[in-house]
């Protein structure tokens, strides 16, 4: 699939943590890789708290090459931020390197977290990646890279389980059925190992994949279809209006309201 410049459609997801965009975009990022979209993956920080046995060091870098080697699954480039799991801060340095990551990998579309979620490193992380995607034009902010030379489509994903901190449920505007993609979002998922094994030893079963597989059942449903994920789209003043997703995705994604 192409932009209006005759270039392959570029979609970069930008997650909190590793794993975040294989839970909630990974189904939908597989479907873009075979409309021929090129796909990049990032995450802001570099999940250095989830074990319990590992140096926050040794987990940083045993995190990093599993999200690596998940996002080589859809071809795609992984990118690190570096900053501290549950640390996560919107300030000055923070918003200098999440402009510097949409200078350097060009996106036309870019998916991040939901605004409501579960964690403050979620929400800090959709801050950031607006801001970023706003801001990565403007020349007098200086990064290493050129400024970009527009403001990209930008989506959310979904809250993890689909709710706010006060248990309201917040509705997808759009679900694109991933029931062909399931298998390698799941792939994508177990590449994820300490986490997964992580869970297990914090909650005796294998929680991973199944609660990613019940929550994209349940959104898959709302559709009439196995799988699903769901996203919204940011329409403030200046971004991109019309829902190009939607226009990749064409028989895949429906549009609720
Ligand atoms: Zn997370």
């Amino acid at each position: 699939m192409k932009n209006n410049n005759n270039n392959i459609i570029s979609v970069l997801a930008v997650g909190a943590h590793p794993d975040d965009v294989e839970i909630m975009c990974a189904g939908t990022l597989a479907l873009l890789k075979e409309k021929d979209c090129k796909i990049q993956i990032a995450t802001i920080t570099n999940g250095d708290l989830g074990s319990a046995t590992l140096s926050k060091n040794e987990l940083a870098s045993i995190r990093k090459a599993e999200a690596a080697k998940s996002a080589k699954l859809l071809d795609a480039d992984y990118y690190c931020l570096d900053n501290h799991d549950i640390f996560l801060t919107y300030d000055e340095p923070t918003l200098l390197k999440t402009i510097e990551l949409i200078r350097k990998t060009k996106p036309d579309v870019v998916i991040t977290q939901s605004r409501q979620d579960y964690m403050i490193d979620h929400e800090v992380t959709s801050k950031l990646v607006q801001t970023a995607c706003f801001t990565a034009a403007i020349k007098n902010i200086k990064t290493e890279s050129e400024p970009f030379d527009k403001i990209p489509y930008l989506y959310y994903m979904d809250a993890l389980e689909g709710k706010d901190i006060y248990g309201v449920k917040i509705e997808p505007s759009m679900i694109a059925d991933i029931s062909e993609t399931i298998e390698m979002k799941e792939e994508m998922l177990k590449c994820h190992d300490s986490q997964r094994s992580w869970l297990m030893l914090h909650n005796g079963i294998d929680e991973y994949v199944q609660s990613m597989k019940n929550f994209s059942a349940m959104r898959g449903k709302q559709i009439g279809k196995r799988y699903g994920e769901g996203f919204r789209q940011h329409l403030g003043s200046a971004y991109p209006q019309n829902n190009i997703l939607k226009n990749i995705l064409i028989n895949q994604i429906v549009e609720l309201n």
